[in-house]
Formats: structure tokens, C-alpha cells, sequence
């Protein structure tokens, strides 16, 4: 018997974990080390984790921060409650996008007055390429990919359809991007490069940096899709010379369900540009209440509406979980704590669940991946079931169609040891067909 097939096929006994010591760099035992040893390992006490389940869908939904109940609680019963509407001037409300945003600045690279908090991630890219747009007036041409996330594709279409004059919108497969926006492709004008940096189907990682250059180089601007970046591993948007950035709030922010999302827009672009929802927020004199519409010169000019005060509270909350870490190496340890906790869950699945038709899509080299795991399967309704079947064990994952197992995960609260053991679930649903039952096979509105 191979070696790597005991370490898969008991249940959770984990007798046998030193005999794979000679096959896979892996043991439960080595995990449970490097986890003893992992300085970030204290930050899994800012959750309030449900004791027993691996949660390896942080990238869709962060989990609850610890604080934020109490935090929520003094906001309603004290701020709202006493405070009333004084509490706009006496808490600080009307302020929270800002600072919010300054807080989410710090993790993305940005100025701390190029971030707001507000809206959501869908109305911030319409916000963001409008604006985005005007900087290249003879040009037609919005450039994103095929299998970008759909919201951000519609949000182009929509905004496409209000502005004709003939825009359009150019979808290219991710490998093509470069020749895309190379010299000799003088075919694209493009006006506008959308992108999500960490493609959420997949998990594959663009090169900021990299991309952004030849965006410019082409002629365009780019608008970058942060959802699954922010908050994950460092990014830097001033020293790649970003244009246009948006994110959301509840993946990897921890801000709960609906969390507001954010925008960032440079320095250099934010007076230069109107965005077309140009609500009183983004008066330069809200409470002036004039009839004409006049900008705010900074950033705020990108917000909207009444801030959700709540939300944002939230938000700031789930924030300080990520910041709480500056002192351990910050994102960079974070990063690298992802990189092996995904290695140790991609080297496992490998081993005891190949034969299974279980083919990795996300690639093996750490720096050209996000926090995340991805399998396909032969059949979308296998792979549906096998994640149903591992949610009902206590390991979270999801489905995304039409045939991929995703895993998330979030360096902040999981461990080693929760890798080995979801492989160790995964391959059990496998080998015993576990999935195999019409419990699982139900699709459900989420997935
Ligand atoms: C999660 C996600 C969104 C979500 O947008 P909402 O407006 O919050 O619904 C948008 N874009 C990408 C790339 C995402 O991964």
C-alpha cells in the first residue's frame, strides 16, 4: 500500500501520520508544529470561530470578529440610541467613509486620502469607470476578461448602454491580456483596462505591476478589482501607479454580510474627473444645501449617499483584525502563511484524491495565486455534491459553476492543521462516495 493512501483513508485517527513521513513533506504532527510555531497563530482569537468547523470560505464571507457584537451593541444602544442625531458630529459618523477608507488605505498601498468606504463593490465600478472613461475621451474601448466576475461585466454593460456613442466592451481571455495591450495589437484602442487581480473562479493572481505598465503603456487606465486582494496579501496600488481601484468589504475585511465595499481613485485623477452619481455626499458643502451640483475637489466626491453608519462600524471592526497583524510582519506574513497553507492543501488533495477526477485549475506557483484553492470535476453536479457533502462534515468551501470546488484560505485564523484535516475530509467524501446522495445534489439560491 502506498504510504500517502493511509494517511487518507482512516478517519480522523491520525495514528498513522508517521508513516508518511518518507512520501509527503506533510504530517498532521508537522502541521501541528509549524502551527505551535506560526507567530500569526494568536490571531485566530479575534474570531468567534463555531468550535469544530474549518471554515475555507473566508474569501466569500468573512467570519465574525470577536469584537464586533459588543461594537454594534454600543454604536445602536448608546450612539443611535442616546447620542441620536447628534451623534453624526459628537461619534464621528458623517466622517467613517473617510477614515474607514484610510484604514483600508493602508492595506492596499494607497495614500490614506485615495480610499473611501461606501456602497458596494458593483456601484463603485460604475462610480470608478465613468470617471475612469473621461481620462481617454477619443477612446471606445473598455478591455476586460471573459471570465471576470459577472457584476463587473453587467456594470460595464450598463454603463455602456447609457453612454452608446459607440463603446464597447472588449473580453479577452486571461493568457491574452499581454498580447492584447502589446504595441503591435493596434487594433484596440483601449480606453479603459477592468480587471480583477485575483480571478475568482480560479484563484490565479495578476502581476500589478506589471499589467498596470503596459495598460499605460497601451495608451489606457486600468480599474482594478481588489475583492478578492484586499485584506488577503500586500498589494500596492501607489507603486504600481494604479489609476481606478475597487474592493469589498466582507471577503477578506471581515465586515460582514453586505459590508459596505471601497473605492480608490489616485491622487493625480480624483479633481479632474465627475462621477455620475453625484449625490450630496459628494458635495463639496453638503449642508449648504444648494440647488447646483459642486464637487468635493478630494475623494469624497466619490461617494454617494448618507453613509450606512452601522455597516461601516462593522466594517471598522473587521478592519482591525487585518491591522491587528502589522506587528507579526503584517500582509507580507500573512502572504506567506497563505502560500503554505495552500501548498500543504494542494500537495494532500494531489495525493489522496487524484484518481478521484479532481483536477487543480489554481496554479502551483504561490506568487500567481490568491488565498485560494481550486478543483474542477468532470461533472458540475459531482462537484456540486462533494461540496455539500463537505459542508454537512463541518468543512466549508463553495461551488462556483460550472464545475469548481473552491477553497479559501484566509491566513488570519486558519491553521495547518485545518488544511490537513479538510484534505483528509475531502478524500474521504471521495473514496466513499459520501456526495453521492440527492441530500447534496439540491441546489440551493447560494451556492
Ligand atoms: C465578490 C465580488 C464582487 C461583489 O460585488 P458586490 O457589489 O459586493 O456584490 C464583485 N467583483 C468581484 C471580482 C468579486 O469577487
Amino acid at each position: 500500500m502506498d504510504s500517502a493512501d493511509a494517511t487518507v483513508e482512516g478517519a480522523p485517527d491520525h495514528s498513522d501520520d508517521r508513516m508518511v513521513d518518507s512520501v509527503l513533506e506533510w504530517t498532521r504532527a508537522e502541521c501541528e508544529r509549524l502551527d505551535r510555531d506560526d507567530p500569526l497563530s494568536v490571531h485566530r482569537l479575534q474570531f468567534s470561530l463555531p468550535p469544530g468547523l474549518i471554515y475555507l470560505d473566508g474569501n466569500s464571507l468573512g467570519p465574525l470578529p470577536a469584537g464586533t457584537a459588543a461594537r454594534i451593541a454600543t454604536a445602536v444602544s448608546q450612539e443611535w440610541g442616546e447620542g441620536l442625531i447628534g451623534s453624526w458630529n459628537s461619534a464621528g459618523w458623517i466622517g467613517l467613509p473617510q477614515r474607514v477608507g484610510a484604514k483600508i488605505a493602508a492595506l492596499v498601498g494607497a495614500h490614506d486620502d485615495e480610499v473611501v468606504a461606501a456602497d458596494s463593490t458593483s456601484v463603485n465600478l460604475f462610480k470608478v469607470l465613468a470617471a475612469a472613461l473621461q481620462l481617454r475621451p477619443d477612446r471606445r474601448v473598455i478591455l476586460s476578461e471573459r471570465g471576470n466576475f459577472p457584476t463587473d461585466l453587467y456594470i460595464a454593460q450598463g454603463l455602456i448602454g447609457m453612454l452608446g456613442k459607440g463603446y464597447r466592451l472588449e473580453l479577452a481571455e486571461r493568457e491574452d491580456l499581454e498580447r492584447l495591450l502589446s504595441p503591435e495589437e493596434l487594433g484596440l484602442d483601449v480606453a479603459v483596462a477592468m480587471l480583477t487581480q485575483v480571478d475568482y473562479r480560479d484563484g490565479s493572481r495578476l502581476d500589478m505591476a506589471r499589467v498596470t505598465a503596459q495598460v499605460h503603456e497601451a495608451g489606457g487606465v486600468v480599474v482594478w478589482d481588489l475583492a478578492h486582494s484586499a485584506g488577503a496579501f500586500p498589494v500596492a496600488l501607489n507603486a504600481a501607479k494604479a489609476d481606478f481601484a475597487v474592493g469589498c468589504g466582507y471577503k477578506y475585511l471581515n465586515g460582514g454580510p453586505g459590508a459596505p465595499a471601497f473605492l480608490y481613485v489616485a491622487r493625480e485623477h480624483q479633481s479632474r474627473l465627475h462621477q455620475p452619481l453625484s449625490g450630496w455626499m459628494g458635495h463639496a458643502h453638503p449642508f449648504d444645501f444648494a440647488q447646483e451640483y459642486a464637487p468635493e475637489p478630494g475623494i469624497s466626491r466619490y461617494l454617494c449617499g448618507t453613509p450606512p453608519v452601522l455597516a461601516l462600524t462593522a466594517l471598522d471592526e473587521g478592519l482591525d483584525t487585518v491591522l491587528a497583524a502589522q506587528p507579526h510582519g503584517g500582509l507580507a506574513a500573512l502572504e506567506a502563511k497563505a502560500a503554505r497553507l495552500t501548498e500543504c492543501f494542494i500537495d494532500l488533495v494531489e495525493d489522496g484524491c487524484s484518481e478521484y477526477g479532481m483536477t487543480l485549475v489554481t496554479p502551483r506557483e504561490a506568487q500567481r495565486r490568491g488565498n485560494q484553492v481550486s478543483f474542477a470535476m468532470e461533472a458540475g453536479d459531482q462537484a456540486y455534491a462533494v461540496v455539500q457533502a463537505l459542508i454537512a462534515r463541518g468543512v466549508v468551501g463553495d461551488f462556483r459553476a460550472p464545475n469548481i470546488l473552491r477553497f479559501g484560505f484566509a491566513p488570519l485564523y486558519l491553521r495547518l492543521v485545518d488544511a490537513w484535516d479538510a484534505a483528509e475530509h475531502v478524500a474521504e467524501v471521495l473514496q466513499t462516495r459520501e456526495w453521492d446522495q440527492p441530500r447534496f445534489l439540491r441546489r440551493h439560491a447560494v451556492t
